[in-house]
């Protein structure tokens, strides 16, 4: 990569804009920390710019899925519905952008291609594709948990004469699937989401489905007049509550529901008939309502099963509704929600493709070949995930102490972390929802808040006693890896049958390791204000 123009100096380096990005920015500056961000899209909105597939929504309720640190900014934002649109999360990065006066921090177009730590200067080269270099003595990684897409490896791919989609990087303009024959590849939080809208709009949808999804049905609603306003006025109370939830969301949100099935009474001792009544009452909802699903795999067997017995009331084929019954344990893999999945395959105009049964052997000029034959497609869209949480920088040469690599790191050792915050061996930088943190399985939005605090009082802590560096002691991650790994090893999330982005079992050749904290955010916070508290426990400062 060709050197361009002598290194920019700054105090600190934050890579990526979207919603980590964007709020480390602003604590940096309100810290008079001079900071760059390094974006390399030409907009702010990270996951939120370019997910904007047709029905990409969060499933966390707006008035919580929003920065809560400025009052000005919760209180003139203008949500619309209950869970917000993609397009309207884009829009409201782009109104914190505008009103905290962030663009002209920003280097948009400005992709990251290598940093290198250097010893002697305690400080972070970091260079672009294009070879500008930026040095700085901190790094903070906003680059995003879910932001490396996964592209399948199937024969053929490149060889489709039709038109190839990645729900990740969805064009601007829109794509118009009327009157097309269209597949869909991918049937987890993202594929759930497309399918019904697909349905609607193409002339035949064909899903290719590798595992079945467990979705709960839900609600979306646009706000009724004067509602917003009434939350808004409540809004010291919802951030509370929020502060003290363990998944940093109060109100009902697919992470609060599995979390109240933890008080639910236990599926195993529930007579058939409770049961029946709880699928007759409830859908798959009353299917999966269980207090032992999470610790107990029997009942989790049980469960599945009748589940199995909720869908077969909603699909009419039973063969199709068989089909869509999930072999994985619930809650190996992120909650999802939907809206209208299941009713979607009494669609005419909708085909399941089992690939347990009927595994794609090629992608051909004219569509997808399975084991059973072929299927003509004018569209293929891949919903095929992402390589979540080292994804991001390990696709970036960061070189550390003694030039550690650190995805040789995490390839050799496994996604290891101090807090989710540091990496042993590479001082100075800091990971906003790295692994091992509570992030995956909480409130991104509220999660990452605490995060970036954190990471500017630490800045400012440093700075301010004459410290140059920090950098998290390779005992203190150990620790911390097996207090991660314990607190998860009771419950079903471990089970060999779990293979998810939560472990890294959906990326071909990746390091398997739960990848988040379950402790829950104020637990968390408390054990991350204890250590900073302490001069920060588990860190060497230089
Ligand atoms: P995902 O949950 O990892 O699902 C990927 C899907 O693609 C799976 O069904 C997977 O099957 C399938 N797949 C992958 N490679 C394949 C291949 N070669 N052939 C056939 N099928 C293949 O990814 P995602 O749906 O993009 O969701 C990722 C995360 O993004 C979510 O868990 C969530 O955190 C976030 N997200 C959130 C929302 C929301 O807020 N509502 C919406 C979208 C995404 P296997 O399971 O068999 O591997």
């Amino acid at each position: 990569m060709a050197q361009s123009g002598a290194p920019r100096r700054y105090d600190a380096l934050v890579i990526g804009a979207g919603f980590s990005g964007l709020y480390a920015l602003h604590r940096l500056r309100e810290l008079g920390v001079r900071t760059r961000v390094l974006e390399m899209a030409d907009a702010v909105g990270g996951t939120w710019l370019v997910n904007r597939y047709p029905g990409a929504r969060c499933d966390i309720e707006s008035i919580e899925y929003s920065y809560s640190f400025s009052d000005e900014i919760q209180q003139e934002w203008v949500w619309t519905e209950t869970m917000p649109a993609q397009p309207e999360i884009e829009a409201y990065l782009n109104f914190v952008a505008d009103r905290l006066d962030l663009r002209r921090d920003i280097a948009f177009n400005t992709e990251v291609a290598a940093m290198t730590y250097d010893d002697a200067a305690a400080a972070w080269t970091v260079t672009t594709r294009t070879g500008e270099r930026f040095i700085a003595p901190f790094v903070v990684a906003a680059s995003g948990i879910l932001s490396v897409p996964l592209e399948p490896d199937i024969a053929g791919m490149g060889g489709f004469e039709g038109t190839s989609l990645y729900t990740s990087r969805w064009p601007k303009s829109g794509v118009d699937l009327t009157g097309r024959r269209v597949g869909v590849v991918g049937t987890g939080s993202t594929g759930v989401q497309l399918i019904p809208v697909v349905a609607r709009e193409a002339a035949h949808l064909h899903v290719f489905q590798r595992s079945a999804a467990y979705t709960l049905p839900w609600q979306v609603r646009p706000f009724a007049p004067g509602e917003l306003d009434a939350l808004k006025a409540d809004y010291g109370n919802i951030r509370a509550a929020q502060r003290e939830h363990p998944v940093g969301a109060a109100r009902l949100s697919a992470f609060s529901v599995l979390l109240d099935m933890l008080a639910r009474p236990p599926l195993k001792s529930a007579s058939r008939e409770e049961q029946l009544r709880a699928v007759r009452e409830h859908g798959v909802m009353g299917a999966l309502n269980w207090g032992d699903l999470f610790f107990d795999i029997d009942a989790n067997r049980m469960a599945a099963q009748l589940y199995g017995e909720a869908v077969a009331r909603i699909v009419r084929d039973p063969r199709t509704a068989a089909a869509l019954v999930p072999t994985h344990p619930f809650a190996c893999k992120r909650p999802i929600i939907d809206q209208g999945y299941y009713e979607t395959f009494n669609r005419d105009n909708v085909t399941l493709v089992d690939l347990r049964a009927e595994p794609i052997n090629a992608v051909t000029p004219t569509g997808i070949r399975t084991a059973a034959g072929d299927y003509d497609l004018d569209v293929i869209v891949y919903a095929t995930g992402f390589d979540a949480m080292t994804g991001a920088l390990s696709r970036i040469d960061v070189r550390g102490r003694d030039g550690a690599l650190l995805r040789d790191v995490w390839a050799r050792e496994g996604p290891v972390s101090y807090l989710g915050l540091q990496v042993a061996g590479f001082p100075n930088l800091f990971t906003v929802q790295g692994p091992g943190s509570p992030s995956a399985a909480t409130n991104f939005v509220a999660a990452l808040e605490q995060h970036v605090e954190w990471i500017g009082d630490c800045i400012a802590y440093l700075r301010a006693n004459g410290h140059s560096t920090i950098e998290a002691l390779p005992t203190a991650q150990a620790e911390w890896i097996e207090h991660t790994t314990a607190l998860v090893a009771p419950t079903v999330l471990v089970h060999p049958t779990c293979s998810s982005w939560y472990n890294g079992g959906n990326v071909p050749g990746k390091k398997r390791m739960y990848m988040g904290y379950t402790g829950g955010i104020p637990e968390y916070r408390r054990r991350c204000d204890e250590i900073a508290a302490a001069g920060y426990s588990g860190f060497e400062l230089g």
